[in-house]
């Protein structure tokens, strides 16, 4: 006698609908695979679209903008008075998110799969109990599921309590990370969250934290006219960046007039007088801060707490979950991906590995692997951050030899013209073969001008074919061809 097969209400349940969770529903349902999302929220649109990518770039923008107006004389173009209005600045990002995030709603409420509202938990490695969500106020009236394609559960509108699955996705994104100082919890830090809502600008501002978020923070505040301290323990910001790149930064940042204390360690915070201190050691003295804010920017952690992981047996390491290449956790019916992963917080990242889990659940015999060689970052600055493949640091650490060479923006005839002297790009290549391994790009653009790189390292080009490619003049992109030939003639084939 056979055995009968136990009875799921869907193929495939994905527990939420930020950037990897809609990648991966996605490519499942294109794959025929009955799914279903839930995401428990406040609002539907993930980290990218709410609080992430979009908001923060469509400030940085803003900036840029307001920088660049006030240096228009260099181009013979004068203003009367340079001013704005930062409830206008603020309207104008959230219009836009409001559009993201109502079409990513629709993508997920209109999509060949199921979609609940609700906060998702194992109950055993085959069943979630699912939790009334937080609404936010402007949804109340909202319903809580629809199911398109939805087998065995009660009528849309109408919350099920529990659900079964045969395969799941885990896709809970992040959090903050936990303070390293108590005394900062009493004081009432800003954070990437709360910044994006604010009504009114500081006077001043400590910003915790010289990574991504901290960095992109401090020039858009300063560039409103916040009097900004950056302040950040490694001997460099962005320290898994090359300290040629952080360098350039750090210099721009204090031409601007931010305050850029790097190689700290953090003693004490509290309030005084009105304001906020901060205590640190840097270069063996105390240092003593004050500013209207703190700004808490030490990083994020895979959101993982609640989801009852350990119960069920997926293994967790320094909170992330544990994924092989093929996304899938310890638990083989069970697969993690974006940031609850870890590894890269980076949202094209969240979304291969997104499809990719989708894509191998539903085709277990022909399984497709993630591949990082083609690692991209961009920092979103002025000078714009860019690296993709790898970088030096990443080359010592793991041994790989490598050429390299660089050119300065401030000797290039494009940059020049518009006044955008910063930072250099930077090639890697194998030594032996040419084969272009890395590229950096600190400049103007550099997360447009990456591409180019990421376009030849994709089809393995070596160092002498991207010099002899034609490239147009006068443009920001032919900087590429002055490291492509000073390596190829290092370089005899
Ligand atoms: C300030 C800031 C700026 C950034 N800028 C960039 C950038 O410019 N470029 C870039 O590539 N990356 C950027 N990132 C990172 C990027 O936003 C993330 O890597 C990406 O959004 C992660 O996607 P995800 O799907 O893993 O997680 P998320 O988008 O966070 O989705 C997770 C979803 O799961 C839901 N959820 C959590 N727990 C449960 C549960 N138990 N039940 C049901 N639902 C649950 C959440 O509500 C959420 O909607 C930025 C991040 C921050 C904070």
């Amino acid at each position: 006698m056979t055995e009968a097969q136990p009875h799921f209400d869907f193929d495939l349940a994905i527990i939420g609908g930020g950037s990897a969770g809609y990648a991966a529903a996605r490519t499942a349902c294109a794959a025929g695979v009955n799914t279903v999302v839930i995401e428990g929220g406040e609002d539907v649109g993930g980290l990218c679209i709410l609080r992430g990518c979009m908001p923060t770039k469509a400030l940085l923008y803003a900036a840029e903008v307001m920088h660049l107006a006030g240096q228009a004389e260099v181009w013979g173009i004068h203003k009367r008075e340079l001013s704005f209005n930062f409830s206008e600045v603020m309207a104008r990002k959230n219009a836009l998110i409001k559009e993201f995030a109502d079409f990513r709603e629709q993508q997920l409420t209109k999509g060949k799969f199921a979609f609940i509202r609700a906060n998702a938990r194992f109950t055993d490695a085959h069943t979630l109990a699912l939790l009334p969500h937080q609404i936010h106020s402007r949804r109340r009236n909202e319903a809580s599921i629809s199911v398109p394609n939805h087998r065995g559960q009660k009528p849309a509108g109408d919350l099920p309590t529990k659900l079964t699955a045969k395969n799941f996705l885990i896709a809970t994104g992040s959090t903050f990370s936990p303070s390293p100082l108590a005394q900062l919890n009493e004081i009432d830090c800003l954070n990437s969250d709360t910044a994006l809502k604010l009504t009114h600008l500081p006077g001043s501002l400590i910003i915790l934290g010289g990574g991504a978020v901290g960095v992109e923070f401090a020039q858009f505040f300063a560039r409103f006219g916040v009097k900004v301290t950056l302040i950040q323990r490694s001997p460099h910001v962005l320290h898994e960046f090359d300290s040629d790149a952080a360098a350039e930064l750090e210099k721009v940042f204090r031409r601007e007039g931010i305050v850029v204390y790097t190689g700290t360690k953090l003693l004490d915070a509290r309030r005084s007088a009105g304001q906020k201190e901060v205590v640190l050691e840097h270069e063996q003295r105390t240092i003593r801060v004050h500013a209207d804010e703190v700004f808490f920017a030490l990083g994020r952690l895979p959101n993982v707490a609640g989801l009852g992981l350990e119960a069920i047996g997926v293994q967790l390491e320094y909170h992330r979950i544990v994924t092989d290449a093929h996304m899938q956790t310890t638990i083989p019916h069970i697969y993690a991906a974006g940031d609850c992963a870890g590894l890269h917080e980076i949202v094209h990242i969240a979304v291969q590995q997104g499809e990719i889990a989708a894509y191998n659940f539903a085709h277990p015999s022909q399984m497709k692997r993630m591949d990082y060689r083609l690692l991209t970052e961009v920092i979103f600055t002025d000078p714009q951050i860019a690296t993709v493949g790898l970088t030096e640091k990443r080359a010592h650490v793991r041994n790989i030899p490598y050429l390299v060479a660089s050119y300065p923006f401030g000797d290039h005839g494009k940059s020049l013209i518009m006044e955008a002297r910063d930072g250099f790009v930077k090639l890697l290549a194998d030594p032996m073969t040419g084969e272009i391994i890395g590229g950096c790009c600190v400049g103007p653009f550099g997360g447009e001008l990456i591409h180019e790189i990421i376009a030849a390292m994709h089809s393995r080009m070596t160092v002498h074919q991207l010099a002899a490619m034609p490239h147009y003049h006068p443009t920001l992109a032919e900087i590429w061809t002055y490291p492509a030939e000073e390596l190829a003639a290092k370089i005899i084939k």
